[in-house]
């Protein structure tokens, strides 16, 4: 023990003289007086983000864009729960409001006006739990597009609910009652417009809330559908970049859709003017990579390996990671192209928007591989000219599919075509093999399923394809020494910080173009 340094420690204050005498005092002082400052500043944070969400709250909710995108708070499921708790709260109140409206109205009149439609918490739909899964894929932004002008508030609504004057009173309730044919077309206002109604300003209001949410529930509905329109499957701003394309004369016209798939929505489109930089097919696909988060946050297992990607990743937003899924088919598809695999041609990007050659003809997509019917012959040879693309992606691209099936082989011009490559790894990425194996695994048992007596079994064709000589005689382990091997590469990259080719056993290393 250390007298002076005892005595010294309540009145000294942390100088660094002082730190220097007192050894176990100093660190304890030193982070107390630290963390303080920390919780304090974290609170504040806390609290000014709890603030923002609860301001941008209707957005959060109905929109793509809210404060989840940004990526700063992922984690908001209950805070989300919260909202909609209160929400439910605030549609029963309001359902109990409109139905005291609705008798004020009616009093004793023989007729009667109904407002069962503009409850919110409708009998058939008091279920909610859909909407808890759905509502980030809502395209459609209610709340900022097209809200219909209204006169100035002040003069009826700021005095609350006691409107003085009868005229007042009478020419705002038809003008309320004239708005309701602002609402979206689709939502039934009944023909109130018709009558001489005349709705309260807080009746109109509601109404209008809900004519919005019924908007975003019809949106929702329709996103469902396999075959949704092309205006309804984007974001405004796709939307925007689409309409760009189409006026730039890049595109001729765009068709409609072809596909909507978790993570991308694909349409077809007629090409248009071919210029002198850029060649424009005559037919072309546009995939769009969704912008919603929910299914690309279990891919981050491809691209945060990736070495190509590695460094971006982490200072990356969300947002921009889904461009560049988009720039990884890209740049994959490009390296197909130059190795001459059959496959898309990229004609451009922009954002997350890809425009391709288009795998079909006058609109009509290729079939893909697992929904043709192929004669006997012509199944042999899309059998070889998979494996010879399969060791062409790997040798010449450096490249391994990673989703590798007949869902992503078409069957065009007598023969198979591969698309959808955002997810295509270097075979040097931590779980490359892995992926290799599992493509190895989906075409093998398609082959042979479909009567190719020829077809490798999945093992054999891993060997064929990456031209190692894994020779464990069973699946666990030649999955095992694959990942022996994966791991090797890592250890490799951690002690000298650069991929090297160690995969290859006959002296054909792998292609490190970048
Ligand atoms: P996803 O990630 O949604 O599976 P894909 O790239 O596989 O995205 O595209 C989805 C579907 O769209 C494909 O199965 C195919 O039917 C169609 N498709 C995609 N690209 C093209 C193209 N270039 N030409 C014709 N059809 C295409
Ligand atoms: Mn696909």
């Amino acid at each position: 023990m250390d007298p002076v340094g005892v005595a010294a420690a309540p009145d000294a204050g942390p100088g660094p003289a002082w730190r220097t005498k007192c050894p176990w005092g100093a660190p304890n002082t030193t982070s107390i007086s630290c963390s303080l400052a920390d919780v304090m500043s974290e609170q504040l944070a806390k609290e000014l983000q709890l603030e923002e969400e609860n301001a941008a709250f209707p957005e959060v909710v109905a929109v793509a864009e809210g404060p989840f995108i940004t990526g700063e708070n992922v984690d908001t499921s209950s805070d989300l729960m919260l909202a909609q708790m209160l929400q439910m709260e605030f549609d029963r109140e309001y359902d109990a409001q409109l139905r005291r409206e609705e008798k004020k109205i009616n009093g004793d009149s023989k007729v009667s006006i109904s407002f069962e439609n503009y409850r919110k918490v409708h009998p058939y739909d008091s279920d909610s739990s859909e909407d808890e899964v759905d509502w980030q894929d809502t395209r459609h932004d209610p709340y900022r597009a097209d809200k219909p002008t209204t006169t100035p508030r002040k003069g009826f609504i700021g005095k609350g609910k006691d409107i003085t004057t009868k005229h007042d009173e009478v020419v705002c309730g038809r003008k309320n009652t004239a708005r309701m044919e602002n609402f979206a077309p689709e939502f039934q206002v009944g023909d109130g417009i018709g009558m001489d109604l005349k709705l309260s300003n807080q009746v109109f209001n509601a109404l209008k809330q809900h004519a919005y949410s019924e908007e975003r529930r019809s949106a929702r509905l329709h996103e469902k559908k396999e075959h949704s329109t092309a205006e309804k499957a984007v974001d405004p701003k796709t939307r925007l970049l689409l309409y760009k394309m189409v006026n730039a004369g890049m595109l001729e016209t765009i068709t409609g859709c072809i596909s909507t798939g978790k993570e991308s929505v694909v349409f077809h489109a007629y090409g248009g003017n071919t210029t002198e930089d850029k060649v424009i097919p005559p037919e072309c696909a546009i995939k769009v990579f969704k912008t919603t988060l929910n299914e690309f946050k279990n891919r981050d297992k491809y691209i945060k390996d990736d070495y190509r990607f590695k460094d971006r990743f982490s200072k990356l937003n969300p947002r921009k990671i889904i461009r560049m899924w988009a720039e990884k088919e890209m740049h994959n598809l490009t390296r197909m192209q130059n190795a001459g695999i059959p496959c898309p041609q990229v004609v451009i990007l922009k954002k997350h928007v890809l425009v391709m050659s288009f795998i079909g003809q006058d609109q009509v997509p290729a079939p893909k591989l697992k929904d043709v019917t192929l004669s006997s012959e012509d199944m042999k040879k899309a059998y070889y000219q998979v494996l010879n693309m399969m060791q062409q992606l790997y040798k010449e691209c450096n490249l391994v599919h990673a989703d590798l099936s007949e869902y992503n082989m078409l069957w065009h011009d007598g023969k198979v075509w591969l698309i959808d490559v955002s997810q295509s790894v270097e075979p040097t990425h931590p779980h490359g093999l892995e992926f290799l194996f599992r493509d190895c695994r989906n075409v093998s048992q398609f082959f042979q399923k479909g009567g190719v007596a020829e077809a490798l079994k999945e093992r054999e064709l891993f060997n064929a394809v990456s031209g190692l000589n894994i020779t464990a005689d069973n699946e666990v382990d030649f999955q095992e020494e694959i990942e022996a091997l994966e791991k090797m590469n890592e250890d490799h990259v951690q002690n000298h910080g650069k991929k090297l080719s160690m995969f290859s056993s006959d002296g054909d290393p792998p292609i490190y173009d970048e």
